[in-house]
């Protein structure tokens, strides 16, 4: 049994806002949909007076909130919402793989950090389900552990750690930086690191977020080993990285199902022609998922619709890769640091971005792999090229004075 209780029903916003918020900070808690359960409204009532507001989120130490907002339960959490100094040698956006490695390698370097996190420490590994790729485990390790050793490396070199904290700008301030959160506090710093990663697109379609890691994925190179020997698998998406990953997976399945919601495909026409040439290979333009159906726990049928004929058409692929798009979450440094067309950070041979003393590491830059052991290897290479950029221009060594500014 989890230590939080949530009251709510699945029609409320701000029910669906505080699970995502519990879930994020990988707080454990249980549910109680209230329009179905009468006892779970018994006690909604008996706890207001007779009101009902929901969500009523209920403590381990008996206290409640009522709708409380995320700030509040930050803060019941016993999340540090706002840094113990004004200013820092480095202040690294994003406390996924590449940041969380950065601010390991600066605490060691003596360099003064500070990690600010929008949602919760991790990133994208804490999210996910199996990592099989990353070296050093022979076995493979849950996305969430490897995410607390990160946390766990940083914390011991005394890292300070903000999350449930988003950065809203970055700007020049004088020969040094400002940044400032969406709590209202500005910090300065002699240099910045932005590693806020990248947010797979998602489908959007009813069933797909119960089926991530269980037969929906993002990453053929991630998790295509694990369906070796299947007879189909499903690639959604026909751009360059659709076809590019569905080639990759001809090696684990005997057919690779493409669906491309436009009429023709969108990669370019080598990579086309390899696809349409290739025997594993079924290709359907204008075919859109429509839902995701589970079996048993994982993906079970794909339920598609030909937007030409209005046929409706259902598969029964063991895995869906979904390959839409990637976002990068750049919106906050637009008119700051320079973005390619598709919002990915420019940066130098140094990781520098164009505003002097920025620089950038992990998916969110562009020309990236989008692979967490590359993420982890871009977030020490931009610190030691951090440290030179501090070291130029004399701030290594002044930490008195950093932190009496
Ligand atoms: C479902 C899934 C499965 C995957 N499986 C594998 C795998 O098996 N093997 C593999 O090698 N890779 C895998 N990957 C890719 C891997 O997770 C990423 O390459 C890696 O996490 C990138 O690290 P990062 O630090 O650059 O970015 P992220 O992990 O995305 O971390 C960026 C962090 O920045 C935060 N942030 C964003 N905006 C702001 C802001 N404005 N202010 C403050 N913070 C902000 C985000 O909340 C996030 O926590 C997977 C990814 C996903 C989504």
């Amino acid at each position: 049994m989890a230590e939080i209780k949530v009251y709510g029903a699945p029609w409320c916003p701000d029910c669906k806002r505080a699970k995502k918020f519990l879930g994020e900070q990988r707080a454990a808690y249980d549910w109680t949909d209230i329009d179905q359960d009468p006892e779970g409204m018994r006690f909604v009532e008996q706890l207001q007076n007779g009101g009902r507001t929901i969500p009523t989120i209920v403590f381990a130490d008996g206290s409640h909130l009522l709708d409380p907002s995320n700030a509040e339960l930050a803060r019941k959490l016993g999340l540090q919402l706002k840094a113990q100094r004004p200013f820092y040698d480095l202040v690294i956006v994003g406390g996924g793989p590449a940041g969380l490695t950065a601010a390991i390698y600066a605490a060691r370097e003596g360099i003064d950090c500070l990690v600010i996190e929008k949602s919760a420490l991790g990133g994208n590994a804490g999210v996910t389900e199996r990592i099989d790729n990353y070296p050093g485990f022979p076995e493979g390790i849950g996305g969430g552990e490897l995410a607390d050793r990160f946390i766990a490396q940083a914390r011991r070199y005394n890292v300070e750690l903000l999350s449930a904290v988003g950065v809203e700008s970055v700007a020049a301030d004088g020969e040094d930086l400002k940044i400032m959160s969406d709590q209202g506090h500005e910090y300065g710093a002699h240099s910045v690191l932005i590693a806020t990663g990248s947010a797979y697109r998602r489908l959007g379609v009813p069933g797909e977020d119960g089926l991530i890691g269980a037969g929906v994925h993002f990453c053929a190179t991630c998790d295509g080993p694990f369906y070796k020997g299947a007879d189909e698998l499903m690639v959604i998406g026909g751009g360059n990285s659709g076809l590019e990953e569905g080639l990759f997976l001809t090696q684990f399945a005997k057919k690779i199902r493409v669906l491309e919601r436009g009429p023709e495909l969108k990669a370019s026409r080598l990579l086309q022609d390899k696809v349409r040439n290739h025997p594993q290979f079924d290709v359907h333009t204008s075919t859109q998922v429509t839902e995701l159906k589970a079996k048993n726990g994982k993906l079970g049928e794909v339920l598609a619709k030909d937007r030409a004929t209005g046929e409706s058409k259902t598969f029964h692929p063991a895995g869906a890769f979904v390959f839409i798009g990637l976002d990068p979450n750049t919106k906050f440094l637009r008119g700051s640091v320079s973005l390619d067309n598709a919002g990915f950070i420019v940066t130098d041979e140094v990781f520098q971005t164009s505003l002097p003393g920025v620089f950038a590491a992990g998916d969110v830059r562009l020309g990236s792999t989008k692979q967490l052991a590359a993420a982890v290897g871009e977030g020490v290479a931009a610190l030691l090229h951090i440290r030179q950029h501090l070291q130029k221009h004399s701030h290594i060594g002044k930490r008195e004075g950093a932190m009496a500014a």
